[in-house]
């Protein structure tokens, strides 16, 4: 059996169309909020809607909502957004990098994680298997304490490093995958340490072809997108139009030389909107849209004048592969 569990219910993978494999929604981080950084709440569901609604009208199927509890997600306004733009949308349980733990824990979420004042505090004071457990009624029950379930887990790494809580959430989020067969994403800190992750995960045994690893594109590093795309999983290239890290020749060629070592089927791009001057209608930005209406486009072109089959590509990046990556197989 072998489906794809998204807010409004469990899809055939054929359903899910074009994706994007990593974006954020509506979301109010406490971290953030915490310390005044009013660009990074995406506190407005109509405002959010207005680009997901340009997303679909490009034709959009499907966006992978890579928020976890601990990023302030919005849960009923995401599947909302959903309902109102009949519009497919996978929600993620499990966790994000540890410095975003140092942040208040809203009083409704308490009844379902505990009377912990921080993260922080929660995942210090969980054990492994209690983490595991609230990881998998996210995936089996709900988020949250709603009826619509998570459809990947998630865990999250820093800069160069892994702190021993990080270690404790990626244990606890491998043990849920191994309970229910959601797939797996990584944050990966500017695209660093997914070789260690990996070993990490390799020590829960974990097969590497459920998971997905973010931000490689933000470690343009040819030979270790190899290392990454020997084991089996997926590189998620979600930093497009993001020039102030790298140019997007730079990404391109980065996802082209994976091509070009036989790993086309392995390769996710989306764009991690999670900023108001990223979005259209929060503040003038480049909108859902931008990869849809205009990095596709210049990728073919690109892609062709250097000999590939541009639109063949871009069907396993948008289409095939989410529709693997994101695939329970029970
Ligand atoms: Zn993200």
């Amino acid at each position: 059996m072998s489906f794809i569990r998204t807010l409004k219910g469990d899809i055939q993978p054929g359903e899910l169309g074009f994706t994007y494999s990593h974006e954020h929604i509506v979301c109010r981080p406490a971290y953030w909020a915490e310390r005044g950084e009013d660009d990074l709440l995406l506190d407005d569901k109509e405002k959010s809607q207005l680009d997901v609604q340009d997303f679909k009208k490009y034709g959009g199927r499907s966006i992978v909502d890579a928020t976890a509890v601990d990023y302030g997600r919005d849960v009923q306004a995401v599947k909302a957004i959903s309902d109102e733009l009949d519009l497919h949308i996978v929600g993620t349980a499990g966790f994000n990098k540890s410095f975003l733990w140092d942040a208040q824990i809203k009083e409704e979420l308490k009844p379902i994680i505990g009377n912990y004042t921080t993260y922080a505090e929660w995942i210090e004071k969980s054990s492994i298997n209690a983490l595991t457990e609230f990881v998998i009624r996210e995936v089996e029950e709900g988020l949250e304490g709603t009826p619509f379930k998570a459809g990947q887990v998630k865990f999250g790494t820093g800069y160069n490093r892994i702190t021993p809580l990080e270690e404790k959430t990626l244990r606890a989020v491998a043990r849920a995958h191994h309970e229910t067969k959601a797939p797996m994403h990584s944050h990966t800190e500017a695209g660093t340490m997914g070789l260690e992750q990996i070993e990490l995960l390799k020590s829960e045994g974990v097969d590497l072809q459920y998971m997905s690893f973010g931000h490689m594109d933000r470690n343009p590093d040819p030979y270790y997108h190899e290392q990454v795309a020997k084991t089996g999983a997926f590189l998620s290239f979600d930093g497009i139009a993001k020039i102030k890290y790298a140019p997007e020749s730079t990404r391109i060629q980065c996802i082209l030389e994976l091509v070009n070592k036989g790993y086309e089927d392995q390769i996710l791009v989306s764009g991690d909107t999670a900023r108001k001057t990223y979005y259209k209608h929060y503040d003038h930005g480049l909108g859902l849209e931008y990869i849809i209406a205009k990095w596709v486009p210049r990728f073919i072109d690109d892609a062709n004048r250097q000999g590939f089959d541009g639109e063949k590509l871009i069907q396993k990046f948008f289409v095939d592969n989410p529709a693997r990556c994101f695939t329970f197989k029970k």
